[in-house]
């Protein structure tokens, strides 16, 4: 025997983050169950992955159809869900060409290459790509070294060179670090982890301006902002400024691994070798990003998203306002509430554990998120409705009762 300690399903897990106890079992909608019959309104939905909820009918339909055909011929070989899924992407946005990718943090490795490469053809190697202070693109090396988390710059050393960072909002600390090296700017239009700070329009104008002044590839990492989430299908186009390069995870899958990598056709500059993998653009994956893309573009699901997120936005304002907490920030059905003191786990801890929705009798908790100590994250399926809004925010306000935050 290998172990003498006792043994669990639950250790034999790398301890990689503190988890709650509940095991979940079913999802439908908005809703979780867990192995103890307790029932969850679901703000979380994978972090910003399950654009219609749990476990919808046109996904499941999708993988059983799907998995029944083929799942993997080889990355070498065409599939029709993958070029079905890359035109319907290019069709709907400004870009030219996709590359598939398994998730979010290998799609911006891919940006990081392609830019990179662009660099040595157009610029003379030029490889650095200012990049953002609570940036978030992803855990492999080079994304960490992209992002711009307080202490990753330590946590692996040494860190992926050429990842300059500016300040979001600031057009003069980018203007700052632009010299010969510079080949592009990479950032999020409005950053996720750090608890959904937008970059202004004004903004992004003036680093679409400098690109094209100093023949910059402009890149947004779209893994949490694409696929319908700001109520556009990629979030670039509620901002009105066309990057040169966006990348897609999350939202794409509704639920499973896939993300993509977009970019104008002079950018699409990858030659055979330059970039692969062995499940990318799988079939199984594109099927279902395919049924995702489908659902989100039928006629006026993208307007009941902005409605849904303004009523979304207009009730978190109404609360903060009741209870005198902070800002209430977001766009779509990405929001965030600043609660103005360091509560936001507890908050958290407590919907989960031990809030009653509805009275006893439901046994309903609340899951919600806290990026920051003191700042809620709300990021609901697409599919959510006003009345879950509702009963989100009558959960919420009892939560904060129950860590003593008072209505005025
Ligand atoms: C989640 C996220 C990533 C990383 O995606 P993974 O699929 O976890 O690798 C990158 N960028 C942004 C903006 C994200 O929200």
């Amino acid at each position: 025997m290998k172990r003498d300690a006792p043994h669990s399903a639950i250790g034999s897990l790398m301890d990689i983050t503190a988890r709650p106890e509940q095991l979940f079992l079913r999802g439908d909608g908005s809703w979780l169950w867990d192995d103890r019959g307790r029932r969850y309104l679901d703000f979380v939905q994978g972090w910003a992955v399950n654009t219609l909820g749990h476990a919808p009918a046109c996904i499941r339909d999708a993988l059983a159809r799907q998995s029944a055909l083929l799942l993997t011929p080889s990355p070498a070989f065409h599939n029709q869900p993958a070029s079905a899924l890359a035109e319907l992407l290019c069709r709907h946005s400004d870009f030219d060409q996709v590359f598939f990718t398994n998730g979010g943090a290998e799609a911006n490795e891919g940006a990081i290459k392609l830019a990179r490469k662009w660099g040595q053809l157009h610029k003379g190697g030029a490889h650095e790509i200012i990049t953002f202070r609570d940036a978030f693109h992803g855990r492999t090396l080079a994304t960490m070294s992209a992002s711009g988390k307080p202490g990753w710059d330590r946590i692996f050393a040494p860190q992926v060179p050429g990842f300059p960072k500016a300040l979001l909002n600031d057009l003069a600390s980018v203007q700052a670090l632009i010299g010969p090296d510079t080949v592009a700017i990479l950032l999020e239009p409005v950053q996720g982890e750090s608890g959904v700070n937008a970059a202004t329009p004004v903004f992004l104008q003036g680093l679409r301006a400098l690109c094209d002044q100093h023949g910059l590839l402009l890149i947004f990492d779209e893994v949490q902002t694409g696929i319908g989430r700001l109520g556009t299908l990629f979030g670039y186009q509620h901002f009105g400024v066309v990057p040169d390069i966006i990348t897609l995870a999350k939202g794409l899958g509704g639920g499973v691994p896939i993300g993509a990598l977009l970019a104008r056709r002079h950018a699409c500059v990858f030659v055979h070798g330059d970039q692969g993998g062995t499940f990318n653009g799988n079939p199984l994956m594109c099927a279902v990003g395919l049924a995702v893309m489908q659902a989100v573009l039928a006629d006026g699901f993208l307007a009941e998203v902005r409605a849904t997120g303004d009523h979304l936005g207009a009730r978190l304002q109404a609360l903060s306002a009741q209870y005198g907490l902070g800002e209430a920030r977001g766009i779509g059905l990405l929001r965030a509430l600043d609660l103005g003191r360091p509560v936001a786990a507890e908050v958290v801890a407590h919907a989960r554990e031990r809030l009653m929705l509805g009275g006893a009798a439901g046994n309903t908790g609340l899951l919600l998120n806290a990026p920051r100590p003191s700042v809620l994250r709300f990021m609901p399926s697409l599919t959510v409705t006003r009345a879950e809004v509702d009963l989100m925010i009558d959960g919420l306000a009892i939560s904060l009762e129950a860590v003593a935050v008072r209505p005025l």
